[in-house]
């Protein structure tokens, strides 16, 4: 394989310029115009070789182009794309028991967005709460933490507490109590008679790879069972392999009321989400309250599938668990040394970088320009994701390139 080195310095400017004319510039994207991927590396318009360590911000954790993946899109796509839910098609029923059986739920609501699938887990909690807990109408609070990503719709930037997300795009629906993240105490203390959820990232992904304190999420758990509250965990960007189980919260081996599921469920392929639990939470839906026209569509559905089958030999899992040993290894040896602090999880990982060093797009900018494709959180801390199917020796190969653009 042939690594280009040192001198990559993006995409030429002209390529650049043509994608960007056209654009709202809601996204800064690196000068990097691409044009095929396969496993964990990307070629960009001029034949240049990246390897992705973002991983479509944990999208495609099974790499570009899979070849299970790429095989069940192909079959379904020569067979029937889209009905509606107005009438049933014969991949609904499987993809929902197979993503059903991986949760240990009884009933699947399909979505297609990461963000439709938060904003149905907030509809369900509501219902839930005026038609079984008993909330008096239009008083429903829902708990969530400071720090949280969730999404871009209204009602979801309107309980983030990040400026970009939220300013300018009020009015915001009322109905949501902010804790600090990691805080237990601080739950229990915002639990009133009229809340019904606490929704919560079981590790903050856009807040930089946070990992809350041991017992966290075993305590929300306990919390919310003993106060008739639900305990919804939008496991988007940490669910489904990447943290080394089948979802964040099995590291406390808590089960969630609702688990909210997005991002790799589409394999990297279409967008594919779903709200999943038991029937005495999301059963609350009757036909008519709640929808989506692209929703449970048969590609999501074949793909969605596959995505669970591969999920259910455990396989990725382990690949995540063991190349983020490695992963951690070495970020820990260069703590001193560029970074300042490194939290991981699995093949998930914030770094920290010494902000004399640059900004977290400025040390981006040089790893592209050594063939590597990594994304800024928060000033000056990076997210590391690459896809769970990068080989071990990719995997040094991207830490090398890191430790040299900090050294
Ligand atoms: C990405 C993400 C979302 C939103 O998903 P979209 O598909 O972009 O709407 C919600 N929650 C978490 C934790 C995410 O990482």
């Amino acid at each position: 394989m042939s690594i280009t080195t040192g001198t990559t310095t993006g995409t030429t400017p002209a390529e650049v310029e043509r994608a960007e004319a056209r654009t709202a510039h809601n996204y800064h994207p690196l000068p990097v115009v691409l044009a095929h991927g396969e496993g964990a590396w990307l070629t960009d318009v001029d034949g240049r070789r990246f390897l992705d360590l973002l991983a479509g911000y944990s999208a495609l954790n099974f790499g570009h182009s899979h070849p299970r993946l790429i095989g069940a899109a192909h079959a379904q796509l020569d067979k029937l794309t889209l009905t509606s839910r107005a009438f049933i098609h014969d991949a609904f029923a499987d993809f929902c028991a197979a993503l059903g059986d991986l949760c240990g739920k009884e009933l699947v609501l399909p979505m297609n967005t990461g963000a439709e699938a938060v904003e149905t887990a907030i509809k369900v909690s509501r219902k839930w709460g005026y038609e079984v807990k008993g909330v008096p109408a239009d008083r429903a609070r829902i708990i969530v933490a400071s720090g949280n990503f969730h999404g871009r719709t209204t009602t979801i930037v309107g309980f983030s507490d990040d400026p970009d997300a939220r300013d300018g795009f009020g009015p915001f629906a009322p109905g949501f109590d902010t804790v600090p993240y990691g805080d237990l105490a601080a739950i229990e203390a915002a639990i009133t008679p009229d809340t019904v959820a606490v929704l919560v990232e079981p590790i903050q992904g856009e807040g930089g790879v946070v990992i809350p304190p041991e017992g966290y999420l075993r305590g929300i758990r306990e919390l919310c069972s003993r106060e008739n509250v639900l305990f919804a965990a939008d496991e988007i960007q940490a669910g489904l392999g990447r943290t080394g189980r089948t979802f964040a919260c099995d590291h406390e081996g808590v089960v969630p009321d609702l688990y909210i599921l997005g991002k790799a469920l589409g394999g990297g392929i279409v967008p594919v989400s779903a709200v999943v639990g038991n029937r005495d939470v999301l059963g609350v839906l009757k036909p008519g309250q709640h929808g989506s026209t692209f929703g449970g569509n048969p590609l999501a559905c074949a793909v969605g599938h596959e995505v669970v089958d591969m999920l259910a030999t455990g396989e990725f899992q382990t690949r995540a668990t063991d190349l983020g040993v490695v992963l951690r290894e070495r970020l820990d040896a260069l703590v001193g040394h560029g970074v300042v602090a490194v939290r991981s999880r699995g093949l998930w990982a914030g770094v920290d970088i010494d902000p004399s060093l640059g900004t977290g797009r400025q040390v981006c900018e040089r790893l592209m320009a050594r063939g590597v494709l990594a994304k800024d959180t928060h000033g000056s801390t990076i997210r590391l994701a690459p896809p769970l199917v990068i080989s071990d020796e990719d995997l040094h190969w991207g830490i090398d390139q890191l430790a040299a653009v900090l050294g």
